[in-house]
């Protein structure tokens, strides 16, 4: 039995998919999804891989979120003030 992190990495080497996808395919919470994530983030280079993030964006104004540091969904647009943020979507590549 492979574990979540393992089976998140797998995922994500199939296709793109975002926090809330994770979630529902493994059972778990959005919150765990991003703990995960970002531990894989860091482990990944040793299997020759890169998580490749597209970041959260107001839909709203197209605002993105580039250079955040917590990796769950921000409430509001800091430009805008608008609450309607696209997910961030997450990919693993080989480099
Ligand atoms: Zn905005």
């Amino acid at each position: 039995m492979p574990t979540i992190r393992q089976q998140i990495i797998d995922l994500l080497s199939e296709e793109e998919l975002n926090a809330r996808d994770l979630s529902q395919a493994l059972s778990i919470m959005e919150k765990e999804v991003y703990d995960h994530l970002e531990h894989i983030e860091r482990t990944l280079s040793r299997q020759g891989k890169k998580l490749l993030v597209t970041p959260h964006r107001c839909l709203n104004c197209g605002y993105t979120f580039q250079k955040r540091k917590k990796w769950s969904k921000p409430g509001r647009c800091p430009e805008c003030k608008e609450g309607h943020i696209s997910m961030a979507a997450y990919r693993i590549v080989s480099l």
